[in-house]
Parts: C-alpha cells; sequence; structure tokens
C-alpha cells in the first residue's frame, strides 16, 4: 500500500509528504486509464492517477463520444429526408431542438466520467484531481483542487496527458471556437466556416451542414482528407460539394478576425478576412487545423524527456522514454491518434511492466490500425493508400480493385438524389498471391462494417481469401467479397 517515503521543503518551508506507489499515470483519458487498469486491475500494482479535467480524456468529454452521438442526431435527419421517398408524409420544415440534445449528450458523458472513476476504484486505482508536473526526476507534484500541493514517486510513471486544439495565431483568431467549444453550442449558428481539412474538420462540418446549418469549409488544397487514398479524397469532397457544403479550395487562409457582434447562435457575427482580400461573415468559425500535445506544464526537461519538434514525446516501441522508468502513449506521442490505439498501447504497457514474465516483450503493433471517419457518408481505411503501396512495392507488383454503386437503400429516391449517394470500395493488393495491404471503403454503414475487413487484413487476407468467403445478402459489404 501507499507509504510516506520522505519530506521535502516546499517553498514555505512547511514539509510535503512524498507518496510511493508503483505506477503513477499522468491523464485520466484512454491511455491512462486503459494502463492503469491493466496495471492495478490485472496485476495488483499500487496505482494513482493523476487527471486534471474530467475522467475519461478527451474521447469521452470532447472527442469520440459527443462527436458519434451528435453524427447520430445529424444522421436521423438524413434518415428522415429519405424517409419521404420511400412514402412517409414528414413535413419540409423538420422541427428539432438542439439545445435538448445537448443536454441529453452531456448527461450521457457525466454518467460516463462516473463509470471511468468508480471503474478505477474498484480495481483499486487512487485518482487525485489536479495539475500534475515534474518536481524531480521520478517526483510529481499536483497542485490539488484545495490549494494545497501534494508529492508522489514511483518506479515507473506514464504521460498520457494526450493533446488539445491548436489555434493559428491570426489576430482575433480567439473570436472563433475549436472542437471543445463545438461541444458546449447549444444555439446553432445559421452560418459557420470551418478551417481545416482532416478528420475534425470534416466530421463537424459534415453533422453541421446535415441539420441545415450553412457550412462553408475553407481547405488548403483541391480536396479534403489529403492523407486519405485518392478515391476517398475525391468522392467524398465532391460528395459534401453535391450536399451543400460551400468548400474553399486553394484557399489563402485568413489574415484577421473581427467580432462584430458577440452572442451566441444567430447573435453572434464574425467577419473572416482572408489573405487575398475576400471577406465573409459568418456565425461561427471552428478552427479545425490540427491538434498539439498537452506538455506544458509537465516540466518534462526535470527528468530530460526528449521531444520531437512539434512537441510530441520522444518514444520507442516499447513506449519508453528517453528516461528510464517513464513512458509515454497516446496523443501525446502523436503516434496514430485514435481511443483504442492508446488504450491498446496502455494494455500493452501494463502487461509489460507488472505482468508474468513471458508478457516482458509485449508492445502493441501499430500496423494496419483500421480507422473510420464519421463524415457523410462515412468513410473506412485500413492499411497502405495505392500511392503509398505503389511507392513501397513498385508500379508492376501493385494491383487494384475498385467499384462504385449506389446502396439499394436510396433506389426509391429521385436519380438525382441518388448520384449524390455513392458506395465506393478499393482492394489494393500486392504481388502475386494477392495480398490485401489497403482497403479504403465510403458509403452507408462502412463505419460498422470496416471492423471485420480490418481483422482480414491484420491476419495477412489475399484477394482468393476474400473471394473465397461466401456474400451475405442483400448488402453493400457483399461486394467487397467479390471485387472483379
Ligand atoms: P486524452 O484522452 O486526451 O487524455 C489525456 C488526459 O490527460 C486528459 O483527461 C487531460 O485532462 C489530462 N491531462 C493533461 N495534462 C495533464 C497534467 N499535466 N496533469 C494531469 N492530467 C493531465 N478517436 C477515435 O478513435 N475515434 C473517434 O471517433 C475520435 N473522435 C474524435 C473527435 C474529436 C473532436 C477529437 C478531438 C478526438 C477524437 N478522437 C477519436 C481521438 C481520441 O479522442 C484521442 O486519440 C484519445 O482521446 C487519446 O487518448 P490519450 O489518453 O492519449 O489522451
Ligand atoms: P488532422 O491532422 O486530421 O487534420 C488537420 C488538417 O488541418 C490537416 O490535414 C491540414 O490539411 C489542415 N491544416 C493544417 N494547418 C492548416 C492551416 N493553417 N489552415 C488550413 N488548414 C490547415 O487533425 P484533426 O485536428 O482534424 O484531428 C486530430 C486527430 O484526432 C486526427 O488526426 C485523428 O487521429 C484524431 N481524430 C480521429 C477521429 C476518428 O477516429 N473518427 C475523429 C477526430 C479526430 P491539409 O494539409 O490538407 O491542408
Amino acid at each position: 500500500s501507499s507509504s510516506t517515503t520522505r519530506l521535502t521543503a516546499s517553498s514555505n518551508m512547511a514539509p510535503i509528504e512524498t507518496k510511493q506507489y508503483d505506477y503513477i499515470v499522468l491523464g485520466g483519458g484512454s491511455g491512462g486509464s486503459g494502463s492503469g487498469r491493466r496495471a492495478a486491475g490485472w496485476y495488483g500494482a499500487k496505482t494513482l492517477i493523476v487527471e486534471s479535467g474530467r475522467s475519461g480524456g478527451t474521447c469521452v468529454n470532447v472527442g469520440c463520444v459527443p462527436k458519434k452521438m451528435t453524427w447520430n442526431f445529424a444522421t436521423i435527419n438524413e434518415t428522415l429526408h429519405v424517409g419521404k421517398s420511400y412514402g412517409y408524409a414528414i413535413p419540409e420544415d423538420i422541427k428539432f431542438d438542439y439545445a435538448e440534445f445537448k443536454h441529453k449528450r452531456d448527461a450521457v458523458i457525466k454518467r460516463l466520467n462516473g463509470a471511468y472513476e468508480r471503474n478505477w476504484g474498484r480495481e483499486g486505482i487512487d485518482l487525485v484531481h489536479g495539475r500534475a508536473r515534474f518536481v524531480e526526476p521520478k517526483t510529481i507534484e499536483v497542485s490539488l483542487e484545495d490549494g494545497t500541493k501534494a508529492r508522489y514517486t514511483a518506479p515507473h510513471i506514464l504521460i498520457a496527458t494526450g493533446g488539445r486544439p491548436t489555434v493559428p495565431g491570426v489576430p482575433g483568431a480567439e473570436h472563433g471556437i475549436t472542437s471543445d467549444g463545438f461541444f458546449e453550442i447549444e444555439d446553432l449558428p445559421p452560418k459557420l466556416a470551418v478551417v481545416g481539412a482532416g478528420y475534425i474538420a470534416v466530421e463537424l462540418a459534415g453533422v453541421m451542414a446535415a441539420i441545415g446549418v450553412e457550412t462553408h469549409m475553407f481547405i488548403r488544397g483541391e480536396t479534403f482528407l489529403r492523407k486519405f487514398d485518392p478515391m476517398i479524397q475525391k468522392t467524398m469532397t465532391d460528395r459534401y460539394e453535391a450536399s451543400g457544403v460551400h468548400i474553399h479550395k486553394s484557399h489563402a487562409g485568413f489574415k484577421e478576425i473581427q467580432l462584430l457582434r458577440d452572442g451566441k447562435g444567430k447573435d453572434k457575427l464574425l467577419k473572416l478576412i482572408a489573405h487575398d482580400g475576400s471577406e465573409i461573415e459568418v456565425n461561427e468559425l471552428l478552427w479545425a487545423v490540427g491538434r498539439q500535445p498537452e506538455i506544458e506544464d509537465l516540466n518534462l526537461d526535470i527528468p530530460g524527456i526528449d521531444r520531437k519538434p512539434s512537441g510530441h514525446i520522444v518514444v520507442d516501441e516499447y513506449q519508453n522514454t528517453s528516461v528510464p522508468g517513464v513512458y509515454a502513449l497516446g496523443d501525446v506521442t502523436g503516434h496514430a491518434e485514435l481511443t483504442p490505439v492508446a488504450i491498446a498501447a496502455g494494455r500493452q504497457l501494463g502487461s509489460r511492466l507488472f505482468g508474468p514474465p513471458e508478457l516482458k516483450s509485449a508492445k502493441l503493433n501499430y500496423e494496419n490500425i483500421p480507422t473510420v471517419v464519421f463524415s457523410h457518408p462515412e468513410v473506412g481505411t485500413v492499411g497502405l493508400t495505392e500511392p503509398e503501396a505503389r511507392e513501397r512495392f513498385g508500379d508492376d507488383k501493385v494491383k487494384i480493385y475498385h467499384t462504385r454503386f449506389t446502396a439499394m437503400y436510396y433506389d426509391v429516391m429521385p436519380a438525382e438524389e441518388k448520384a449524390k449517394n455513392p458506395t465506393e470500395m478499393k482492394l489494393v493488393c500486392v504481388g502475386p498471391e494477392e495480398k490485401v495491404v489497403g482497403l479504403h471503403i465510403l458509403g452507408l454503414g462502412v463505419g460498422e462494417m470496416l471492423q471485420g475487413f480490418g481483422v482480414a487484413v491484420k491476419m495477412g487476407a489475399t484477394k482468393q481469401d476474400f473471394d473465397s468467403c461466401v456474400a451475405i445478402h442483400p448488402t453493400s459489404a457483399e461486394e467487397e467479397a467479390s471485387l472483379r
């Protein structure tokens, strides 16, 4: 159990006791929780989690969970729209109460915060709320909510402090919001500007457009999702434009943001002035230009932990930092910034540090991680893009299988509406055995479809394996098992 090891003089010379643990975890988000629970719950390590915000971290509070719930909210509106074509008498002007939904979403998150803390308590993990920083190479100090300070030490310390949204250094940028502020919206802005072209920009612009907000995306290139396969970039950018999102391509970027009127929803008014002199007035501005690691207050120079120029903590494949006994994982390292990745890396580390001898080399394999963008429609991807595969293996080794069709679900819609709803699939295969090294899909339901295909790709499936699996009819997924 925890015990007082030594007393340290604080600035006012009152001694601060230093409590001893086996494992200290900084950050009670996806990775910290996953690792702490493995260490304490499975292997009985005396574990402390230090969390400065709400338990559960980004995913639960301002990430995956509220995002997916909002995507569900938006998807209902889309379904109602299709419902008219099926013959349902659905009024043109469907009323909804976004604030009511927001409060229900908040309540779900509050329940999850409690569930996280209950799980930790059940597994014997101590929790302190406060901001942690290193005061000695292996000692953490936490400023507690009551104004006092506490110190903790352990032979093993995990940094899982995640990240936060980047706000560009544009004058007036603070008048806009980031994804954190997005989840505080109760009154919808009638007209929204979204700057960025990655997961968050595409997902949040998508949900707003789907519920009738006039949405403008400002992107630096000709397409968004530029790290994805070209098929996804092109079809999704076209699809968003077809569904009414205003995409300002090759945009010069903004040089100034002016707050014309402060308020909420329609009452707020911003003027965005671009480098080329063009201007636009909107009710809200969402910065979605990437995220940065949350390391500022940690005093990483005290243990001397190496960072990349971006600030992300440098780790090896076992999540070791440059300092023995200090580890890092999840968004703070910048590797595949996804919740299941942070959880899996955390669990592997917990097993490696505190598990039986056969787990002393446990580590996460970062290859072939499936990922879904909750756009409209969803996008799923695992493995290499076509250009990546051509670059790695050479053009003559790569064979592409591709199909594009309209899901049966849309068959009752007028032709022009049907055309706006493609489903598209690409298999990237390599070598004479046609091993599947990349799988890219977009369309209705692909978010649920990808997990199974992810297993197949992870197992090293070939095109022949895909073909030998009997199709499930009638589905969209069956096309993946019979590509020609
Ligand atoms: P976090 O979950 O961010 O946890 C870090 C914790 O550390 C936080 O709770 C923070 O308060 C705490 N902390 C920070 N500094 C200190 C300190 N000094 N002392 C004490 N505590 C500290 N991923 C998916 O897989 N699917 C999705 O659909 C998805 N959607 C997303 C949507 C949005 C809008 C965003 C922003 C992210 C989304 N992600 C999604 C990514 C996912 O949320 C992150 O990859 C994941 O939360 C990373 O986990 P983590 O443990 O590294 O960090
Ligand atoms: P991303 O890295 O996905 O995207 C940021 C994008 O912003 C870049 O792709 C870049 O696009 C664009 N950008 C960068 N700087 C500027 C600029 N100055 N002006 C205009 N555009 C700019 O970051 P996100 O913040 O969207 O998401 C962070 C991470 O969180 C994701 O990478 C993902 O790992 C995770 N996440 C996962 C989700 C999921 O699993 N569904 C959902 C949300 C987040 P370009 O280079 O094309 O201009």
